[in-house]
């Protein structure tokens, strides 16, 4: 028996501890919601703490929201608990293809295929349209999804600077030899919040004749007059011809993914698509929710909700920034509030959730060395009283760590 890998294993372990950048993942006790329990301190000494929950992809506040859980909780009796098939053998019921037609309508394309995530949407579709003849041009900072899935194809790779039109033209003029062309951008970059400049990434592809595809993941459900995304956000719609989007984020939190496009990829994707072919449906009491989120998303309650994140991050915003801190600016419900140095940002974060606030502190290499920050995200289901507890607590301790004065 050789345990020459477990050795592997223990030393690359020694090493992340090493550089400080070991994950610990804490445990949420109950449900995901605007405020969370968790623990600090292990054995004897655990202290439970309720605090305020700024991190969670939770953007129009529908993890725990009853609407959805009722949802599940219908398709659980109706449609069993797991479908124990991948779709094409006998993994379809009729809420995979409702899901499918509704979101195709609320994002305003052909048609849209559901995956177990958009991890294995990304990693599914690069290789079914791409062959070594074609070219795929893509963002620098695009989500690690995306680069898995265009190594798994054979097309030749351009990467541009991030958000960088001068940077996208060049790359576009050096594939022009290519057969087909395929400019790919995460719609919202999620570090820093900034949107993708999808009105210059459109005219440079009809330019240089380029299909684009834009990563929704932080967009769909929020974005946009009826939140379908960073497109209609940007008046491009119809202009962008494939979103690639998650449930997992604003639409409920739980799971699955998509393509929304034209009628012909999906088809084709349901055809060859690896990540779709060889991988379980997804579970009907998770369809019925979706479909549920989508149905919000796309009603009078959803235009509310989208108001109170739009209200909420301007009231975050604007707060830090009088108090001095430096924010990335923009317009996103993702607020990153700029430390520097990796280990202060690591120390503000213990000390906010000491004081009832969970945020995360990111750090190099996950963002760019001497740029670590505290990523905030606003929800729909915070309130004002929250937030201005979560503002004075930002203060107490940037104060207390000579962040501000
Ligand atoms: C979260 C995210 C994904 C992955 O989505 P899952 O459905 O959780 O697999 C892909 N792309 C981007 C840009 C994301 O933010």
């Amino acid at each position: 028996m050789s345990n020459r890998l477990i050795d592997f294993a223990n030393s690359e372990l020694a090493s992340i501890q090493g550089a400080g950048t070991y994950k610990r993942e804490r445990l949420i006790l109950g449900s995901q919601s605007a405020t969370i329990q968790t623990q600090e301190g292990a054995g004897n000494a655990t202290k439970k703490i309720t605090a305020i929950n700024l991190c969670a992809n939770n953007y129009l506040g529908l993890a725990n929201d009853q609407r959805l859980i009722d949802a599940a909780k219908r398709a659980l009796d109706s449609h069993g608990f797991g479908m124990a098939s991948v779709r094409f053998i006998c993994g379809t019921q009729d809420l995979h293809k409702t899901l499918e037609q509704e979101l195709a309508s609320y994002l305003k394309t052909d048609d849209a295929i559901v995956f177990p995530s958009c991890f294995d949407a990304n990693g599914g579709i690069f290789e079914v349209l791409l062959g070594p003849e074609d070219a795929v041009i893509s963002d620098e900072l695009n989500h690690a999804s995306i680069i898995d899935g265009i190594r798994l194809c054979k097309a030749k790779r351009f990467r541009y600077r991030n958000n960088d039109m001068a940077s996208l033209e060049e790359n576009l003029k050096n594939a022009q030899s290519a057969r087909h062309r395929l400019v790919v951008t995460d719609g919202v970059f999620s570090m820093d919040g900034i949107v993708a400049d999808l009105p210059a990434i459109v005219a440079l592809a009809e330019r240089y004749d380029a299909m684009v595809m834009v990563d929704d993941c932080h967009a769909t459900g929020f974005m946009g007059g009826r939140g379908s995304g960073t497109a209609e956000h940007h008046n491009v719609e119809g202009r962008v011809q494939l979103i690639s989007g998650t449930f997992g984020k604003a639409l409920g939190g739980a799971s699955g993914g998509f393509i929304a496009g034209p009628a012909p990829i999906v088809d084709l994707l349901k055809q060859r698509a690896r990540s779709y072919l060889f991988s379980n449906a997804v579970a009907p009491a998770i369809c019925s929710a979706s479909l549920q989120a989508l149905q919000i998303a796309a009603s009078q309650s959803g235009v509310l909700a989208r108001e109170r994140i739009n209200t909420n991050a301007e009231r975050f915003r604007s707060a830090l920034t009088e108090a001095g801190f430096q924010l990335v600016p923009g317009e996103h419900a993702i607020i990153p509030v700029m430390i520097g140095d990796a280990a202060l940002a690591a120390r503000l974060a213990d000390e906010l959730l000491c004081m009832g606030v969970y945020v995360i502190a990111f750090s190099y290499p996950v963002v760019p060395d001497g740029k670590a920050r505290i990523r905030t995200q606003m929800s729909a289901a915070h309130t004002a009283d929250q937030l201005d507890t979560a503002i004075e607590a930002f203060i107490k301790a940037g104060k207390k760590f000579g962040i501000i004065s």
